[in-house]
């Protein structure tokens, strides 16, 4: 058996700053091995209660921040797996693959263009050539099995959205420039190690085509760009770790102008965030020919006719939930000793409240408990917790993210006041129960990353 390659020490520790994260994932219920009691399965992962509520609050705020917030997006649900045909024309069925190469020496298989060396990356082991491997899920439609039932799970949300462009356009009486948005799941056949959440092989992705007039391809793509990089400024990811790339010629599909991805600096090196393409009229162009549909705008005023051009904000919800963790999660040495926290945006964090009862007696559960009741009324994920000292429960939920911790006391019965601790100042404040949902929205409105 060849000698497994020695890590770089940069590469031990963000190994092991990796195995921090997976450990907490699975101790704090954000993420858990999927079918693990037999065994696990590859690139597989189920999500735990602060993990489904993580991806609910980065799917809302992509939603709120890509659709609500506009009068010219809309949403769409198509169905995962659709007429055949859609994947032979969009080009999957002969192009959706990736060059692999195999070891000889311990028989895994890796991705050749994410190699660094011509070697195995596990054993040191001789490489095959590269050969192509489809990405795309098959499986069978109906009662028999054969070459005519043969169906496809969707490797991308985006063409359920280029098949129904006529039919949202005529019923939302849209106009370019215009987009649809679609979250969903997408299945892709990886092979390659995934870096925890990284990389699965069903994963949710977060698409919108924006359709444009020709000439304003240019502009519309500089605008989604600035947009996309700045949304994850704004939920509080650093900078420093955020990078657009635009694409070499030599890397864009052969139909596309111009392709950038926001970047993200993991512990295991920069990575793909998000994509954003210009895709100009071929998808629109290939359905219609493919269909004899008209995939195509009139304008009634103008009496003008033509194929809008795409731009397309790609992201995918897993991996901008993992970045956000990656991003949030830190050790703060204090007096006695460490504080883990995760810093995320209060938006994005799974839990938004916890309410504690200083003691279990004297009344205080109970009004702690009516506290609990007000704050679930604004729709705030909110917990309740009564065990142990306060300063552990303080731990616990900075653990969890959670940005704000209301305590209830003795003087609470008397005055109505309670104390909020803030997560990241761990600054304490009294404030008047009345006021207290008024006090937390402000605070998340105006959160800064400390
Ligand atoms: P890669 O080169 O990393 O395989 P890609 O360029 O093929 O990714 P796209 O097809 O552009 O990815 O997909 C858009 C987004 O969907 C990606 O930026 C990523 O956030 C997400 N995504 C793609 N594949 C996966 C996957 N296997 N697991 C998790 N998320 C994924």
């Amino acid at each position: 058996m060849a000698k497994k390659p020695k890590l770089t020490p940069e590469q031990k520790e963000a190994q092991e700053f990796m195995e921090k994260i997976v450990s907490l994932c699975k101790r704090k219920g954000f993420v858990f091995q999927a079918s693990e009691i037999y065994g696990g399965m590859a690139n597989t992962y189920d999500y735990g209660p602060l993990g489904v509520e993580l991806l609910r609050n980065v799917r809302e705020a992509w939603w709120k921040r890509t659709v609500i917030a506009r009068e010219n997006v809309v949403g769409l649900d198509s169905a995962i797996i659709q007429n055949p045909k859609v994947w032979e024309t969009s080009g999957h069925v002969g192009g959706f693959s990736d060059p692999m190469k195999d070891c000889k020496e311990c028989k895994a298989r890796h991705r050749a263009d994410h190699l660094e060396a011509d070697v195995c990356p596990i054993c040191g082991g001789e490489l095959t050539e590269a050969r192509e491997f489809n990405l795309m899920f098959q499986t069978n439609v109906g009662a028999l099995e054969g070459s005519s039932s043969v169906a496809y799970l969707r490797p991308e949300t985006a063409q359920g959205i280029f098949l129904n462009y006529l039919n949202v356009q005529n019923s939302a009486r849209l106009k370019p420039p215009f987009g649809i948005a679609q979250v969903g799941k997408s299945f892709r056949n990886e092979i390659t190690p995934g870096n925890f959440v990284f990389r699965t092989r069903e994963f949710e992705q977060a698409e919108m085509e924006f359709f444009c007039p020709p000439d304003e391809e240019a502009k519309w793509y500089e605008y989604w760009k600035q947009e996309r990089f700045n949304w994850y400024v704004e939920l509080g990811v650093d900078p420093d770790k955020l990078r657009m790339r635009d694409h070499a010629a030599d890397e864009l599909a052969h139909y596309s102008t111009a392709c950038a991805d926001v970047e993200y600096l993991y512990p295991f090196g920069w990575g793909e965030l998000e994509g954003i393409a210009c895709r100009t009229d071929f998808d629109l162009k290939r359905h219609s020919e493919a269909s004899n549909a008209k995939l195509m705008y009139f304008d009634p005023q103008t009496k003008e006719k033509y194929t809008p051009y795409v731009i397309e904000p790609a992201g995918g919800i897993n991996r901008m939930a993992l970045t956000f963790l990656i991003d949030a999660y830190e050790e703060e040495q204090l007096e006695k000793d460490t504080r883990i926290v995760l810093k995320f945006h209060p938006e994005i964090a799974p839990v938004t409240c916890a309410v504690f009862p200083l003691v279990k007696k004297n009344g205080m559960p109970e009004k702690a408990h009516e506290v609990e009741s007000l704050l679930r009324t604004t729709g705030w994920n909110t917990f309740y917790d009564q065990k142990g000292a306060i300063g552990r429960r303080y731990r616990r939920q900075d653990e969890d993210g959670t940005p704000f911790c209301i305590t209830i006391d003795g003087d609470t019965l008397e005055n109505n006041q309670v104390t909020v601790r803030h997560r990241d100042s761990m600054e304490q404040e009294t404030v008047e129960i009345a006021h207290l949902i008024g006090y937390i929205a402000n605070a998340i409105q105006n959160w800064k990353r400390s």
